[in-house]
């Protein structure tokens, strides 16, 4: 008989919980140990155990991505069988990621316009050396770089726009073989079962990762360095909260009618990721399990459109941006005009579809919009110093409107389990999870029958 999450956590915490009390308690020793500036606990107890501890649980996370996002979308694309969805899912969540960006950074700068953080400030002192631009590619680059020269390097470099191209040629060339690729199928299901107990394992792991990252981020950052930028932050977070909590929120009830509070209470686990690695990419594997099992999101949807997102989608980026933008225009007493913001809005949104999630890379992209509206690229250094944490909250909004665009993209396209949406213990996280799980077996013992797209 399956197990329900409940049986499964028993009397005991759920793994969530746990995640979420590490979070707070890294921050609390982070803060402490920040106080303390001892060189011996910044040497080896921040540096050395903590940093080792969080960079194991990165680099778990990333060697799960490229091989869970390569079997995942070989399933959808098989499991999906018709390739005019493909093409439907592809159109509506490149459009809707789009919107939600220009949308993202247009409310943020006019709440930048109204809040007017920057003016009068003296850059006087500012170590501005060692900053440097960067080219924007242009979108013919961008477009003309999706098909890969070598499919075995963008593996290898995680190139998340030409795996998904290549790994969907793949999979529409296997259902053209039609019954030789029945095998073939069958191997990508065990593939992806396999991978998502690999994410079930390291998940067992979280609380404890997420514990060192947090902890080592609060240690190494201390308020000092909030207070000069006190107006730019506020404005920011302020603006990363509005779009998370208000704008993102409405659009999803007014396009899918489902609940705002279940579905930000069936991210948590992934936001908590994001926030504590300030990467998307290395967020995916965890994005995908909460938006397939914990929303209902079908996998022929979310095995795209989660990594796509991933890549091309950065509303929480684009409002750093937007911000950023107008704080040093204030600070430098320029004046962008109309013209110049919507430069800005535009540069944002196509440097977002050519860039990677990793940590950081929100800056490298806010040298190209500086350079595009004329600002010094200089004033990078008045913000370096928070950008660590603006970046884990917004990587955090970042993969929140991935999944809100895969819930309404699986809802128009009648791929969206209402029921596991409604079931507050669906693909809940247990410590079970590395254990046996009999719904696997379920699941693998179900697509061990012939595949539904493939002939006999
Ligand atoms: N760290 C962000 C992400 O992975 C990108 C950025 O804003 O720097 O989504």
């Amino acid at each position: 008989m399956a197990q329900t999450a409940s049986d499964r956590t028993g009397s005991k915490m759920s793994l969530t919980m746990k995640i979420l009390i590490g979070m707070v308690a890294g921050i609390v020793v982070g803060v402490i140990f920040n106080t303390i500036n001892s060189d011996f606990i910044s040497t080896h107890v921040v540096g050395g155990f903590f940093g080792m501890i969080g960079a194991m649980f990165v680099n778990a996370l990333k060697m799960l991505v490229v091989p869970l996002v390569i079997f995942s979308l070989l399933c959808g694309v098989m499991g999906i069988g018709d390739i005019r969805l493909l093409g439907r899912v592809g159109g509506k969540s490149f459009g809707l990621y789009i919107c939600t960006t220009a949308i993202a950074i247009a409310v943020a700068m006019m709440l930048a316009i109204i809040v007017g953080p920057g003016v009068g400030f003296n850059m006087e002192g500012v170590d501005t050396s060692g900053i440097t631009g960067r080219e924007a590619p242009t979108v013919w680059e961008v477009f003309a770089n999706i098909v890969p020269s070598n499919p075995i390097a963008a593996f290898a470099n995680g190139e998340m726009l030409q795996i998904i191209f290549y790994v969907i040629v793949v999979g529409i060339a296997a259902l053209s073989l039609g019954d030789f690729s029945k095998s073939f199928a069958e191997g990508c299901e065990y593939m992806n079962e396999l991978m998502m107990k690999i994410v079930g394992m390291v998940m067992a792991f979280a609380p404890y990762g997420v514990f060192c990252l947090i902890a080592k981020t609060f240690s190494e950052q201390g308020i000092d360095l909030f207070i000069p930028v006190l107006a730019y932050v506020g404005t920011l977070v302020g603006a990363l909260f509005l779009h998370l909590f208000v704008t993102l929120m409405v659009i999803l009830k007014l396009t899918t009618g489902l609940s705002p509070f279940t579905f930000m209470k069936k991210m948590r686990s992934a936001q908590i990721f994001a926030f504590s690695t300030a990467s998307s990419n290395a967020t995916i594997p965890v994005t995908l399990r909460s938006v397939t099992e914990r929303i209902g999101v079908d996998n022929s949807v979310a095995s795209f459109t989660v990594p796509f997102g991933a890549t091309i989608n950065m509303d929480g980026t684009a409002i750093m941006q937007g911000v950023a933008t107008v704080f040093l225009a204030n600070v430098y007493g320029i004046d962008l005009g109309v013209g110049g913001y919507i430069t800005v809005i535009a540069m944002a949104v196509l440097a977002s579809i050519g860039t990677a999630g990793v940590p950081g890379v929100g800056l490298v992209m806010l040298t190209m919009v500086l350079g595009q509206v004329g600002l010094p690229i200089e004033g990078i250094a008045l913000i370096l110093g928070v950008d660590r944490l603006m970046d884990m909250i917004r990587t955090a909004v970042n993969i929140s409107g991935d999944a809100v665009v895969s819930t309404i993209v699986a809802k128009s396209e009648g791929k969206l389990d209402t029921a596991v949406f409604d079931d507050p213990d669906a693909g809940v996280y247990t410590e079970s999870d590395i254990h046996f799980d009999p719904e696997a077996e379920e699941r693998l013992a179900k697509s061990a029958r012939p595949h539904p797209h493939l002939a006999e």
